[in-house]
């Protein structure tokens, strides 16, 4: 449940209810609004006593929460959250859009030192690349591993780019921690409750992906465990589910994005790359996910994606990139936000 304290409740008076919550064995989470504050309860599995907590000095009510998720429902935190990214302060979630690029696998220095100088040049905000990358098939190009993140570290210092890049199992996050600025999971990974729990007590943000068949409740409830697990920099990313519709590679679900803005305070981004399967259908899918709120882009660039290793079918070359950035400005202004 959560407590909504009275206009102007005075400091004692939030702190003295935190205090009797945290007595009866429940957590806090508080939430100062502009107008009023919240104080999230986190349950211990029994019920709390709401009158007990109503008749106590600058409480003005108590209102259950009757969702699954509890820590990344608006509710429980009605403001916005801004997930900053540590190595250049960016701010993910608030009016600024955010727009991560780079190629869906780091394949050699040359190629990833291109792309991530090119994105940076166009305005990306943050370089992309997979050094672990979950494939189909067995036999597919796997990544570089380690050797990739090191080549990411290199792209971040000579662009100033943080870098975001997937982990996979438990045991690999603190090596990609060493290396990356947001660690990713993948859409395979959204229910694999180890790493979820591994990623929650990271030091990282976490780029969580909505698993290709999954609800939107079930994203959310994914995001759960990493809030539960202590880390509250969470950003969610609707990158596509699987329908029967198969001249796209997954249906991109637009409504997806004001649908989570309106159930969740965390930040929301699209990535049309693995949405549609085709880079033709990357820029106009990115005016539209702007257009429908959403927080920024994640979008695979290559700069020869006829050679690409992956997705090369749905790989913007620079020039395009840099054209779709320039044709999102004005999308951008009519939502009231930056790019
Ligand atoms: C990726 O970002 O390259 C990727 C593998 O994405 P997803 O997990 O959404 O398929
Ligand atoms: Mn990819």
């Amino acid at each position: 449940m959560i407590v909504v304290m009275k206009k102007g409740a005075t400091n004692a008076q939030i702190a003295n209810v935190a205090a009797r919550i945290e007595q009866l064995g429940c957590r806090v989470h508080i939430s100062e609004g502009e107008e009023r504050t919240i104080i999230g309860v986190i349950g211990n599995g029994r019920p709390l006593d709401r009158e007990q907590i109503e008749r106590m000095a600058g409480v003005e009510r108590t209102v259950p929460i009757l969702r699954p998720f509890k820590l990344a429902s608006r509710e429980f935190h009605p403001q916005d959250t801004i997930v900053t990214v540590t190595v250049n302060g960016i701010p993910i979630g608030g009016r600024q859009l955010i727009v991560m690029a780079g190629p869906c696998a780091v394949e050699s220095r040359e190629q990833l030192l291109e792309t991530a100088h090119a994105v940076k040049e166009a305005g990306a905000h943050v370089l992309r690349g997979g050094a672990f990358k979950p494939r189909t098939s067995p036999y597919s190009f796997q990544g570089l591993g380690e050797k990739g993140l090191r080549l990411l570290a290199e792209a971040r210092e000579e662009t100033g780019l943080p870098v975001v890049t997937e982990v996979m199992e438990p045991q690999m996050v603190p090596l990609v921690t060493t290396y990356a600025d947001i660690l990713q999971v993948g859409a395979r990974n959204m229910q694999n409750y180890a790493l979820l729990h591994a990623v929650g007590e990271a030091q990282r943000p976490v780029l969580l992906k909505r698993g290709m068949m999954s609800t939107v409740e079930e994203l959310l409830m994914a995001a759960e465990y990493i809030l539960s697990h202590g880390n509250d920099r969470v950003i969610l990313c609707e990158r596509g589910i699987r329908t029967f519709e198969h001249y796209t590679r997954n249906t991109l679900d637009i409504s997806a994005v004001p649908l989570i803005k309106q159930l969740s305070h965390l930040p929301v981004i699209v990535d049309p790359s693995h949405g549609t399967g085709k880079w033709e259908l990357v820029e106009p899918v990115s005016r539209a996910a702007v257009a429908a709120g959403a927080d920024g882009l994640i979008i695979e660039v290559h700069p020869h994606p006829e050679e690409a290793l992956s997705d090369g079918a749905q790989s913007l070359k620079p020039a395009r990139f840099a054209a779709l950035m320039r044709s999102l400005r004005p999308i951008a202004a009519a939502v009231e936000r930056t790019l």
